[in-house]
């Protein structure tokens, strides 16, 4: 599969069936595993031999779809997780422990905002954010002696800032340590983080992967590149025996390509189970598979809506990576050539009141908090999800109260336009 293009990987990487085996990745949909004898099943929980006994830790169904990802990333393996926020806490706490360090773009998704400043604070780990436009200097000086990972979003929900991949790498690798890139928003098919340095790559593939709003899921992937060898006293469990596995090395028995996930699954998948249900692993394939066709429409109407915007004389500011005036535009080109997402955020001049206003006369946009699927959806961060800010909090936060954040869908363009235009014109 490695030398085909990624439009054909997303539709055929990850699963071969053999002769008169089914032709769709089966559902697996049993918890457990039979074997015709103990000395079998032993090597198993050794992990001498790789094979199925529980679905709490692996399932066939999850692992076909966990390669194909591992493929369109240009990775040496994968995982999948119960969701977008179990594959972020995996990525990190499979190199981070009581008395570790996290740099972090400030610019991230506000749950994992919440489980690195709040809940992993709770575990001991520490972490220091740092903004996604810092220099290199800004960056030098966010390191610590116990900094065990670095931790950013190629393209920000719901900043829309875009990471310079190149730049975070290096500062990481010059510490010794891993960068970690939450690939959400791009996919693979618009960016592949590993390419340009980024070391570990996670989803929450409840949104463009998935694609039709149906499977909250999440998945990681391990460029196999980083050197845990070479810097064995910050990654001690990779590095040095794991008791609960009969002393095994996991960096030296599983090597650069696999120890990373061979560990996350038989110790964090063992130990806190957010294993994706293979139900789900199916229509998540489902979605992967037209993820190349998808994924250039959603971009097109992204664009199409925020050129609109920005000529509307009741909106104060569009940011969408793919402007020309956009802060972020000379990154996105360098990155993402064939752009970015379909999501665009917007200020409306008249504020919280005329964000509200404009929404309800919406038909074709639904208010949700979602993003990145088939069905157009918006959402007022001042009105839903961060409604128990003041508008001066909402400021300081970088959220006016009039900001809008438009997920474009795959509908007809001309059509949303025309659906935003007469939300507009309806306005009082
Ligand atoms: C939604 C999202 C998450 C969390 O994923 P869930 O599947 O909702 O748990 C993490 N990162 C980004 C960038 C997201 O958009």
């Amino acid at each position: 599969m490695e030398d085909y293009r990624i439009n054909t990987k997303c539709v055929q990487a990850g699963y071969r069936p053999g002769n008169g085996e089914p032709r769709q990745i089966p559902i697996i949909q049993s918890t457990t595993f039979k074997y015709d004898t103990s000395e079998d099943m032993g090597k198993l929980f050794d992990l001498e031999e790789s094979g199925y006994f529980y679905t709490r830790l692996q399932n066939p169904t999850n692992d076909h779809v966990a390669a194909k990802i591992a493929a369109l990333e240009g990775g040496t393996a994968g995982m999948l997780t119960s969701s977008g926020q179990a594959a972020n806490f995996f990525a990190l706490f499979n190199i981070c422990e009581c008395g570790s360090h996290i740099v972090s773009s400030s610019s991230i998704y506000g749950g994992t905002f919440n489980l690195i400043s709040v809940t992993m604070a709770k575990m001991g780990i520490e972490v220091t954010f740092v903004s996604p436009d810092a220099s290199r200097e800004e960056l030098e000086g966010a390191f610590r002696e116990n900094t065990r990972a670095v931790f950013g979003e190629s393209i920000a929900n719901p900043a829309l800032t875009v990471l310079d991949i190149e730049k975070f790498a290096e500062a990481a690798h010059a510490h010794g340590v891993p960068l970690i890139v939450d690939n959400t928003f791009p996919t693979p098919v618009n960016l592949r983080p590993i390419e340009w340095g980024a070391d570990i790559v996670t989803h929450s593939t409840t949104k463009y992967m998935d694609g039709h709003g149906s499977a909250v899921g999440g998945a990681i992937v391990d460029s196999g590149k980083f050197d845990w060898m070479a810097h064995a006293e910050k990654f001690p469990g990779l590095c040095q025996p794991d008791e609960s596995y009969h002393g095994i090395i996991y960096a030296e028995k599983f090597g650069k390509e696999g120890a990373f996930i061979t560990k996350a699954t038989s110790q964090l998948m063992r130990d806190f189970g957010s294993i994706q249900s293979p139900q789900n692993a199916f229509l998540l394939n489902l979605g992967l598979e037209s993820l190349h066709v998808r994924m250039p429409r959603h971009v097109e109407n992204g664009q199409a809506v925020a050129e609109f915007l920005e000529g509307r004389p009741e909106v104060k500011e569009v940011s969408f990576p793919g402007l020309k005036g956009d802060r972020y535009y000379d990154l996105a080109q360098k990155y993402m050539p064939k752009g970015g997402c379909g999501v665009v955020s917007f200020e409306m001049k008249g504020g919280r009141r005329a964000a509200e206003q404009f929404m309800k006369g919406l038909k074709l946009a639904a208010i949700e908090t979602h993003v990145a699927d088939a069905r157009t959806c918006c959402l007022n961060p001042a009105t839903s999800t961060h409604r128990q800010m003041t508008d001066e909090q909402l400021l300081a936060a970088g959220i006016p109260a009039g900001l809008i954040r438009i997920s474009c869908g795959l509908e007809d363009k001309e059509d949303l336009i025309a659906d935003l235009k007469q939300a507009f014109e309806g306005m009082e």
